[in-house]
């Protein structure tokens, strides 16, 4: 049997508290063989994602934000576009705000790109325009919590410190038999197994190990150690593990239905077409400041043939929205709906719409409807992108 030195074994008993109901006994963890499985099958599994191999914080910094509960394959789709029009820190900071949040249009949460921009403002104006080296310095900027501080020191910059997003918490549970709790004690528990997994920086290495690891860790928990149905048999720890595959599956969160209808209201303007946008109040709670079409209540469709019907998912809401077009100038019934006097209503030129900041929703309509372009995006191949474990949200607008 392999020895192990008591510095590269985990013991349960050095990381109490075990959460209620945890299983008991010596799920001893070795450390070394754990990091060695993992890497190997990481360099030879690891998904050609485009923010992969860069050598630049402000573009790691871009796709770690992005990232944060949205699909991988919903990233891709923004982050190369995002980048060429805002190719450095100076560029991001220098921009309106509407430009940023137009750029950042579909991928949902828009706080995260509110908070990206004054973060690139605050960096070009107060630190020189460098991005701080380390997760104690990248903590103090807006925006930046402790899961996107670590993963930007680690990734861009080597800190030898431990990235705790879902993914890797669902695989430390599960390797060590635990329970999948969303509790403080498993946090607690996961984050100093996570903490003795990550590899320390060496001087002398050129490769960054720590930035890998923990790329690889996340790896595993979105492709092999899915949510639903883990691969175990493709799993690399799978020796390792205790669970493997007999764990209890979280009961997925209730879907709720809502229904919404949206006007349509298109303009000549010469050889131009305008068209009809209202602005959501800056005070809103969801998407303040976003276009979006004018809203319509049920009373003003009833009997009325939609132009659109489409299904939008917003975490665990779908929407089932219908987007109708006035009948001409004299149908009254949807000018009294969204009177012309209504604040907050702008007539938009269509050729314009890249550049203002759309909800997911308008956006998709729109796109549907032929009266914006669809932006060509550079993909990977499907295989690559259809990832079971990644988060359900289709769309987060
Ligand atoms: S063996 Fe299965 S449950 Fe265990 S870590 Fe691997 S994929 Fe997850």
């Amino acid at each position: 049997m392999r020895k192990q030195s008591s510095a590269n074994r985990l013991n349960d008993s050095a990381l109490k508290p075990h959460p209620a109901g945890a299983p008991t006994g010596d799920p001893a963890v070795d450390v070394v063989l754990f990091r060695r499985k993992l890497m190997s099958w990481y360099r030879s599994h690891a998904r050609d994602l485009p923010w992969r191999g860069t050598s630049d914080p402000y573009r790691t910094w871009v796709s770690e934000v992005m990232l944060q509960q949205t699909r991988v394959a919903a990233v891709i789709e923004h982050y190369e576009r995002f980048l060429q029009r805002f190719p450095s820190m100076l560029a991001l900071a220098l921009a309106p705000e509407a430009e940023v949040l137009a750029a950042w249009s579909g991928l949902g949460y828009y706080r995260r790109a509110r908070m990206l921009h004054r973060a690139a403002k605050f960096v070009t104006s107060e630190l020189n325009g460098v991005l701080p080296g380390t997760s104690a310095g990248l903590r103090t900027l807006p925006g930046i919590g402790e899961y996107t501080c670590a993963a930007i020191a680690s990734i861009a910059f080597g800190e030898s410190i431990a990235v705790v997003d879902g993914n890797v918490e669902r695989v430390l549970l599960r390797i060590t038999g635990r329970p999948e709790e969303n509790t403080a004690a498993a946090r607690a528990f996961v984050l100093a197994l996570a903490k003795l997994l990550v590899p320390r920086r060496r001087l002398a290495e050129r490769h960054n190990a720590a930035g890998d690891h923990n790329q690889a860790m996340m790896e595993l928990g979105a492709t092999i150690c899915l949510p639903r149905a883990p691969l175990c048999l493709h799993c690399p720890v799978y020796s390792m593990c205790r669970t493997r595959g007999e764990h209890l599956t979280p009961p997925r969160a209730v879907q709720r239905s809502r229904q919404s209808a949206y006007l349509l209201s298109l303009r000549k303007s010469g050889i131009a077409t305008d068209v009809l946008l209202e602005q959501r109040t800056a005070d809103a709670s969801l998407m303040p400041g976003m276009y979006e079409l004018p809203p319509l209540p049920p009373e003003a469709v009833i009997g009325r043939e939609p132009l659109l019907r489409l299904r939008h998912s917003i975490t665990n809401t779908n929407y089932y929205v219908q987007v109708f077009a006035a009948r001409g100038p004299q149908d009254r019934v949807l000018r009294r709906a969204v009177p012309a006097a209504k604040g907050d209503l702008h007539w938009t030129r269509t050729s314009k719409l890249a550049s203002v900041p759309l909800t997911g929703l308008a956006r998709k309509v729109l796109q549907r409807l032929d009266v914006m372009a669809v932006q060509a995006v550079q993909m990977p191949d499907e295989e690559n992108l259809n990832i079971p474990g990644e988060e359900p949200l289709e769309e987060t607008d």
